[in-house]
């Protein structure tokens, strides 16, 4: 049986290379190869095949070369190149029977392969496995055949007939099976960023006039109200503010969608780190006090960023008021800068009520939020898209009833300056 045995060692290396091309399609998240890239890589297929061929007997070579030609020709309509490719090479390890045995079984093949490769794209999936199966155990037995003709197998025969008769059709049901797999979870991935973009649109749809509508039609009412004639000056007054607060309340909202869909850093600048995050919490001091949190920080002498400050500030106000809102019977709030010669870190941590797993999971997903009527489960959304922007990474940690802890990560402006200069 030394052709089946060396058969099945040709096909071990088939499908290990086979295997490396995978990785490597995977790792480069590519969905399309360049037809180029496929022939060099069938050939390459096509010479390994030939290079560890069994040749007990100088003019003839038992190999599964019949797999990339197959695969290749049906699959990716390369037969005729792949088919002259083999026989160049074929004429490198000598000019004999098994050559001219070759060439006459190839090359109608060839020909064969330009129209074969479009019929066979035309057909349903499932039928096309056994198409190429059936085709490669036709190769198979005309293989042999020929070589019983010139009388190359022998004694061996037998061992001739079952390699030819298994092994190739083998091989090629498995790797046709593999691509049209590969293919289907390619299709099925991209229908699924499809279908994700139009839920997302369609959520963003729904929530504008949610979100909008409440406030306005509130707005409205007093408006309505406003009409009276007789209503009391400090009843007036109060009804005006409360427009005015739902008007703002609207805005707010529009500000924060056009901060997620478009956050485009409008005005780029250095920021220093620590003086806009001193800027932040005196913003932010009131709303603390209110709760009776005490802030603490801890800020490194130098770091200087690059971004827009509009929104550094927007960002830094959603999380330090996440975190003041966290600690609704007062804590401590601890803000802290490091500066390394590539990276600022600003951590921000509270002794809050913390969050489960599952709902630090969704931390940044749109109109996620526990605070009912209070929240707008959009204020993560619109922090992820920012530091996003700034090319920023955010770590967060948090234990239930202990607390939470943002790490914020932003490129240093030396390290910027570096990469600009490379
Ligand atoms: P909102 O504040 O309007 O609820 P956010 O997007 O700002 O929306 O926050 C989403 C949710 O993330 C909050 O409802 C809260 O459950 C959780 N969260 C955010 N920051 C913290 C924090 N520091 N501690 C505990 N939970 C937090
Ligand atoms: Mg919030």
């Amino acid at each position: 049986m030394e052709i089946t045995k060396h058969l099945f060692i040709n096909l071990s290396i088939l499908i290990i290379l086979l295997l490396f091309c995978l990785i490597w399609l995977d790792n480069s998240k590519k969905f399309t190869i360049s037809k180029k890239i496929i022939v060099v890589f069938f050939i390459f297929l096509i010479w390994t095949c030939i290079q560890f061929s069994y040749n007990p007997v100088p003019f003839a070579r038992y190999d599964l070369r019949i797999i990339p030609l197959v695969v290749g020709g049906l699959y990716f309509g390369v037969g005729p190149i792949l088919v002259l490719a083999m026989l160049i090479i074929r004429s490198f390890y000598g000019l004999e029977t098994g050559l001219l045995e070759t060439a006459v079984l190839y090359i109608p093949l060839a020909v064969a392969f330009f129209r074969l490769s479009p019929w066979f794209w035309k057909q349903a999936p499932i039928r096309r496995i056994p198409y190429a199966v059936c085709l490669g155990m036709l190769l198979g037995v005309l293989t042999v055949s020929g070589m019983e003709l010139i009388n190359h197998t022998g004694s061996n025969w037998y061992d001739a007939w079952f390699a030819y008769l298994v092994i190739p059709p083998l091989g090629i049901g498995l790797i046709a099976y593999s691509i049209e797999f590969i293919k289907k979870s390619v299709e099925m991935r991209l229908e699924l960023i499809k279908v994700e973009k139009l839920k997302a649109v369609e959520q963003m749809g729904a929530a504008i006039s949610h979100e909008i509508r409440n406030p306005l039609t509130a707005a409205s009412g007093f408006v309505q109200l406003l009409n009276d004639d007789y209503l009391p000056r400090h009843k007036r007054k109060e009804y005006l503010s409360i427009v005015k607060e739902e008007l703002n309340s609207a805005e707010k909202v529009i500000q924060d969608y056009l901060t997620f869909a478009k956050p485009s850093l409008v005005s780029i600048e250095e920021l220093n780190v620590k003086n806009e995050l001193k800027q932040i919490i005196k913003i932010i001091q009131p709303i603390a006090n209110q709760n009776s949190v005490e802030i603490v920080t801890d800020f490194s002498v130098i770091g200087f960023i690059k971004g827009d400050r509009q929104r550094f500030r927007q960002c830094f106000i959603n999380i330090l008021k996440n975190a003041v809102e966290a600690m609704p019977n007062g804590g401590h709030l601890f803000i802290e800068t490091t500066f390394t010669h590539n990276f600022v870190t600003i951590s921000v941590k509270d002794t809050g009520v913390g969050m489960t797993t599952e709902q630090l999971n969704r931390l940044g997903e749109p109109y996620y939020s526990t605070k009912g009527s209070k929240g707008t489960g959009l204020g993560m959304m619109v922090v992820y898209s920012i530091v996003r922007a700034m090319n920023g990474t955010i770590k967060v940690t948090s234990e239930i009833e202990k607390g939470t802890t943002f790490n914020i990560k932003f490129p240093t402006v030396t390290s910027l300056k570096n990469f600009d200069s490379k």
